[in-house]
């Protein structure tokens, strides 16, 4: 492997000469540590000390500067999970001078990405975590292309899922335990060291219970992006899409509605659906559909994708599984099943995917309410959820709650024990859940016709004003519409006008369908006003205020 990177790429001369002569130079982004992703010239990594080394020379550069405040508490995350403690990145420094006493380094030519997997053993973890951190980073530095490397250095093995990782470019990704082979000392000639947080949409609960990020700054748009290059890489597409897309005849959509299925995504080992069987005949004669079984330990991953890639409905047990989602066509349904005592409002990483605005995805749960259905495993090692361990109050305090309360992750024994119960799904009533849900499914049609291309400002906004009497005065208001209107199909077109006394903290909004109007209720003279004004398309599509406008009668 050291004689694939050893390539005559670069010139080791010149490299070695520009690492003592320059050193290190680092120029990151991020004014936080949690948002901070760093871009190397020659960064080192000592396989002795395992640690990165950065090189002082006269002319390095280190931006941000920040002196001992690199250790309060780290340069940046590793990973895309926020300020983990056992996800920090750091570099030790040493004079560009020491060069001359250590091994000889090994130059990699390859532009890399350098971050840690968070749990590579878990698919949510992989896609949430992971991969589409790298990709959308990789989307953010152009020379992050299909050549790049990427470097694992969370310490782990492969894992299940590595050909998911090797997607991403199609160099082989390096895992720490291999740098070693490189040499005692390797330097990187130009990486990037983090992720990108901001495709993420969950937090696991570490200062918190878990829940959606505060702060969600995608939309389904780029998930599918992500999920489409993925698709393309393992081959897979999807049947009649073409066919689908431009206007088919009757007798096609007819055909298509035929080949309608859902996929039933199954559990082998834990959390089992206990009478799979009979949940399946029920879907298949509930929606008069076929029903198709997938599952990771009898599949390859790209088997499963083809499947739900075109699937109208996917049921599972919460589970990381239900990651898959990303792959299911717009206006599909996520159906996910909650063992006994889970409150489904509580743990909903996939309930927040599913509807993420644009994913286009219609999401009903259902949760086992009947005790009798459930099959509890106490024996079990802890961490799938035995509790065989605890003392015998905790334990039966445990066996007669009837809803595990609010908790952080991730070894709450009461959560692990419930989550890992293993459900007969009770018929009927999940029927009753799955009928009442798809009563409220919205029709793939409307949300197409939504557009999401927002209203710019309003132009030429002007007052007039006019004193009738010494208690009455009329202010009116008009406006041109924005710019970008014309260029659009827009179903409805309102304004939103606020007028606020000036001085007072209230104002009086109004919502008005065209472009001026004469104000007089509660309109004084001698009175200063100002005046906002903003356009609105489909009811919720806000543009931005236009520069207020300030009026004195
Ligand atoms: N898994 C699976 N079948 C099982 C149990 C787990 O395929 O019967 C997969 C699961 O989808 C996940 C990984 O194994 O990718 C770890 O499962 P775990 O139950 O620990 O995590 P969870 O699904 O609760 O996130």
């Amino acid at each position: 492997q050291s004689k694939e990177l050893s390539q005559a790429r670069i010139d080791y001369h010149v490299a070695l000469q520009s690492l003592q002569e320059h050193g290190t130079r680092m120029v990151c982004t991020g004014k936080m540590h949690t948002d901070r992703i760093c871009r190397f010239d020659y960064l080192c990594y000592s396989s002795e000390a395992e640690e990165f080394v950065f090189f002082h020379s006269n002319s390095s550069v280190m931006l941000p500067n920040l002196g001992s405040r690199r250790f309060q508490p780290a340069l940046l995350d590793l990973s895309s999970v926020e300020d983990h403690n056992t996800q920090y990145f750091n570099f030790l420094e040493l004079p560009a001078g020491a060069l001359k006493f250590m091994p000889k380094p090994v130059f990699v030519p390859d532009v890399t990405l350098i971050l840690n997997r968070f749990n590579p053993d878990n698919l949510m973890h992989v896609f949430h975590d992971d991969l589409l951190p790298a990709f959308f980073t990789m989307k953010q530095y152009s020379d992050l292309d299909d050549e790049a490397r990427l470097v694992f250095m969370e310490g782990w093995g492969e894992g299940p899922h590595f050909d998911l990782y090797r997607l991403l470019s199609s160099k082989q990704p390096l895992l720490k335990e291999q740098l070693r082979n490189f040499g005692k000392l390797m330097c990187f000639t130009k990486s990037y060291v983090g992720l990108s947080k901001m495709t993420t949409w969950y937090q696991y609960g570490f200062v918190q219970p878990q829940g959606p990020k505060a702060n969600i700054l995608v939309s389904g748009n780029e998930i599918r992006h992500f999920a489409k290059a993925l698709m393309e890489k393992m081959n897979i597409t999807k049947q009649d899409e073409a066919e689908k897309d431009g206007g088919s005849s009757e007798q096609e959509r007819e055909r298509d509605k035929k080949d309608e299925y859902i996929a039933v995504f199954s559990r082998s080992t834990t959390r089992l659906i206990l009478n799979e069987a009979e949940l399946i005949m029920a879907l298949a004669q509930e929606f008069q559909m076929r029903v198709v079984t997938v599952s990771l330990e009898e599949q390859s991953f790209p088997s499963i994708i083809q499947v739900i890639s075109s699937a109208s409905m996917l049921v599972s047990m919460h589970g990381a599984q239900l990651v898959t989602s990303v792959f299911l066509p717009r206006g599909a349904t996520v159906v996910e099943l909650f063992p006994f005592a889970v409150n489904p409002e509580q743990y909903t990483p996939y309930k927040t995917l599913a509807t993420l605005p644009g994913m286009d995805l219609h999401y009903i749960f259902w949760r086992n309410s009947k005790e009798e259905n459930t099959v509890t495993h106490p024996d079990r090692p802890w961490e799938q959820g035995g509790i065989a361990h605890l003392e015998k109050d905790e334990q039966e305090r445990i066996l007669t709650s009837t809803d595990v309360p609010r908790h952080l992750c991730c070894r709450n024994p009461e959560w692990l024990f419930r989550i890992y119960q293993d459900t007969l799904v009770d018929i009927p009533s999940f029927l009753k859940v799955l009928k009442d849900g798809m009563k409220s499914k919205p029709s793939l049609k409307k949300t197409k016709i939504a557009t999401t291309v927002h209203p710019g400002r309003v132009r030429e906004a002007h007052c007039q004003t006019s004193v009738q009497t010494p208690n009455e005065a009329k202010l009116t208001v008009s406006w041109q519409i924005p710019w970008n209107l014309k260029y659009l199909k827009v179903r409805e077109v309102k304004y939103e006008v606020w007028i606020q006394e000036q001085g007072e903290n209230t104002y009086m909004p109004y919502i008005l369908p065209q472009q001026n109007y004469t104000f007089s209720e509660n309109i004084k003279p001698f009175t200063t006003y100002l005046v906002w004004v903003r356009c609105i398309f489909n009811k919720n599509l806000l543009g931005p205020f236009a520069d207020v406008l300030t009026y004195s009668l």
